[in-house]
C-alpha cells in the first residue's frame, strides 16, 4: 500500500492517471441546523491506507457514513471508483450552470454500496448465530450464493483473520477482539474494493486491541484500500499512507504519516499532545 507510487516518475502524465478509490469534493452535511461537515475534500488512492484522526464530534463517522451512503450529502460530491454516489449525471445544466443530477434507484445504490465494507466500533454480530453463520449470512441472503459455497468462503475469511479454530463459536463465547475479527471477516466475505473502519478498537479492552490491529495491518499489506478512523497513533504512523486530521467538520491538516511527528497546525499539535 503506497499512495505515493501513483502519478509515476516515468512515462507521460496521462498514461499514469489512476482513478481514486474515493474522491470527496467540498462535502457538507447538516443534521437540521447542526452543520457537521463544512467542505471536506479527500482523495483516497486504490491500495492505500488513509487514517482519519480527530477529536470526538469532528464529523469523522459522518464522513464514513456518507461514503457508504448511510447518510445523504447536503452539499458537495463523493465519487467511488470514479462514479458519483447516490446520483447520476444527466449531462444537462440548470439556469445557474450547475449540473442537473438524478437520484439513483435503490438497486443502483445497493450496487455502489457493495464496493464498500464497513466495520464499526460495536461489532453487531448476530448473537444467535455462530461465527461461521455470521460470515455466511450476507453471501447467502444478499448475493444468493449456495450454502456450500458461502460456507467455504466464510471459512477462508475466518482463517484470514486468524479464527479458523473458532468457526463454530457463538459471539458470547468469543472475546471482544475475536468478535471484531469476525466482523472484519463478515465484511471481507462480500469482497469489497474498499474497507471503512470506524474506531474498530475503541470498544475493546487494551489487551485485545493488538490482535485486531494485526489483522488490519495484514489487510493493508495485501493491498486493500482502507479508510480507518482511529485513535491508535502508532498504527497510523506505521501503516498509513495518508493521515488526515479533522476538527470542527473540516480537514485541518493532511499529509504523509510524518505529519504525526511534525504537525504544522496548532490544533493538530494540541490533539496529538492529548492522545499520545
Ligand atoms: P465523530 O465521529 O468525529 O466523533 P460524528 O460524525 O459522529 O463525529 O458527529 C459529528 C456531530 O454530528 C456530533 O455533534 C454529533 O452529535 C452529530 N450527529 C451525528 N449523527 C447525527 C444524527 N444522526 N443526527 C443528529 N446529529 C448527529
Ligand atoms: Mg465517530
Amino acid at each position: 500500500a503506497n499512495a505515493a507510487d501513483f502519478g509515476g516518475s516515468s512515462g507521460n502524465v496521462s498514461s499514469t492517471t489512476v482513478t481514486p478509490a474515493v474522491r470527496a469534493i467540498g462535502v457538507h452535511k447538516a443534521y437540521g441546523s447542526l452543520h457537521v461537515l463544512k467542505g471536506v475534500d479527500m482523495t483516497i488512492m486504490p491500495g492505500s491506507v488513509t487514517v482519519i484522526l480527530g477529536p470526538s464530534g469532528s464529523g469523522k463517522s459522518t464522513f464514513l457514513r456518507l461514503i457508504n451512503q448511510l447518510e445523504t450529502l447536503t452539499g458537495g460530491s463523493i465519487e467511488v471508483e470514479g462514479e458519483l454516489i447516490g446520483y447520476r449525471r444527466t449531462g444537462r445544466v440548470d439556469a445557474q450552470g450547475r449540473a442537473i443530477l438524478q437520484t439513483l434507484d435503490d438497486k443502483a445504490i445497493a450496487a455502489q454500496r457493495a464496493k464498500l465494507g464497513m466495520v464499526f466500533q460495536r461489532f453487531n454480530l448476530f448473537p444467535h448465530m455462530t461465527a461461521l453463520e455470521n460470515v455466511m449470512e450476507a453471501p447467502v441472503h444478499v448475493k444468493h450464493m449456495s450454502r456450500a459455497d458461502a460456507r467455504a468462503l466464510a471459512i477462508t475469511e475466518l482463517e484470514r483473520v486468524g479464527l479458523g479454530e473458532r468457526i463454530d463459536h457463538y459471539p458470547s463465547e468469543l472475546s471482544g477482539g475475536q468478535q471484531q475479527r469476525v466482523a472484519i471477516a463478515r465484511a471481507l466475505a462480500m469482497k469489497p474494493e474498499i474497507m471503512l473502519f470506524d474506531e474498530p478498537t475503541s470498544a475493546l479492552d487494551p489487551e485485545l486491541v493488538g490482535e485486531v490491529l494485526n489483522v488490519m495491518r495484514s489487510l493493508a499489506r495485501e493491498g486493500m484500500t482502507m479508510v480507518v478512523v482511529t485513535h491508535e497513533i502508532g498504527f497510523a504512523r506505521e501503516v498509513a499512507d495518508q493521515v488526515v486530521f479533522m476538527d470542527g467538520g473540516v480537514v485541518v491538516e493532511a499529509g504523509g504519516p510524518e505529519i504525526i511527528s511534525q504537525p504544522s497546525e496548532p490544533r493538530f499539535k494540541d490533539f496529538l499532545q492529548h492522545v499520545l
